[in-house]
């Protein structure tokens, strides 16, 4: 499983880093700077996808 952040939707509402703040680490800013296809580690599959879903701009995804 892999996790993507679309930069140019991602709004800094930090959402995702309540969920897991290893998973989903922000930048200075408070930007998500997961990049694209961050692999999701063994047992942090629940939490990427409750990142995902929580996010209220939707700028996360998830490929297998
Ligand atoms: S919840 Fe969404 S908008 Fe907020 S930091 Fe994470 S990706 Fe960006």
């Amino acid at each position: 499983m892999k996790v993507s952040v679309d930069p140019d939707i991602c709004d800094a509402r930090g959402q995702c880093n309540i969920v897991d703040s290893e998973l989903f680490t922000l930048d200075e800013d408070g930007f998500s700077d997961i990049g694209q296809g961050k692999p999701v580690p063994a047992g942090k599959e629940a939490a990427a996808e409750q990142g995902v879903e929580i996010c209220p701009v939707q700028a996360l995804s998830l490929e297998e």
